[in-house]
């Protein structure tokens, strides 16, 4: 399923932190076509509390401050979310919802396919210790950007909406370049040249610049196949 129109609502107590991502280059563009509709909702603005507290004392003690369910629940509501996902079994017509976060399955090639297809993507950014754990109930997946920490979900929600947008036809000019790169096929992207021919006596393969697109099209696959083989054999095994 190959969707033209992706609706993603972002929930963070810092929306600050999203200016810049969300306006510049080719999500910023992607937006003005209204290929992507993207909304950044501030959590403490849905906080009950006198004074719009998020985070509280843990159950048990122990360091560190986790954040409140309710904002969340709330948030995640007003976004038109009633039920998991896992409960449509897994409709792309129906809204996913992802909480960032480093015990997530780490973001990969084929996570991005599968989110790619779905209209309506809402991105849970924790911070601190993380969220009661009781917001799972509402998460229909957990994604990792790797496994280290950061301060926040806030930069791997820009990591993901930043990788999804490229699947989406349309914020990409060229369906290839995003064919061809890295991973997508399970290799490495082949070595890119541009003008000049020379600099400081670093020539160009000649390959390239001898018109023959049979030639340059299988130096090309030898060269993608050859740095995937020196750099990340584990991408051939697999
Ligand atoms: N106590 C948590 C743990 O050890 O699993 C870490 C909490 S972290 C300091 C605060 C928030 O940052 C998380 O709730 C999550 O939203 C986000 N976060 C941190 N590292 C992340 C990662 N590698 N991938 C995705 N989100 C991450």
């Amino acid at each position: 399923m190959v969707i033209t129109y992706m609706k993603i609502d972002i929930l963070t107590i810092f929306p600050a932190m999203f200016q810049g991502a969300l306006t510049e280059s080719l999500i910023g563009k992607a937006s003005k076509k209204k290929i992507l509709d993207i909304s950044v909702l501030d959590v403490r603005s849905f906080s009950k509390d006198r004074h719009k507290k998020v985070d509280d004392r843990p159950f048990g003690g122990g360091v560190g401050m986790v954040m409140k369910l309710q904002p969340f629940y709330d948030a995640i509501r007003s976004v038109g979310i009633k039920k998991k996902n896992s409960f449509y079994k897994n409709s792309y017509a129906k809204p996913c919802v992802v909480y960032m976060s480093p015990q997530g399955k780490t973001l990969s090639n084929e996570i991005l396919k599968n989110l790619s297809k779905f209209k309506h993507l809402v991105l849970v950014c924790g911070h601190y210790e993380g969220i009661d754990e009781r917001v799972m109930d509402y998460i229909d997946e957990e994604i990792s950007i790797g496994d280290y920490i950061l301060t926040g979900g806030e930069i791997p929600a820009m990591v993901l909406i930043d990788s999804i947008a490229r699947m989406i036809p349309g914020v990409v000019k060229k369906k290839f370049s995003v064919t061809n790169d890295s991973f997508y096929n399970g290799l490495l992207d082949y070595p890119h040249y541009t003008r000049p021919v020379t600099f400081k006596g670093h020539r160009v393969p000649n390959v390239l610049l001898s018109g023959n697109h049979k030639k340059i099209e299988s130096w090309r696959q030898k060269e993608s196949y050859k740095r995937t083989k020196e750099r990340r054999p584990d991408l051939l095994k697999k």
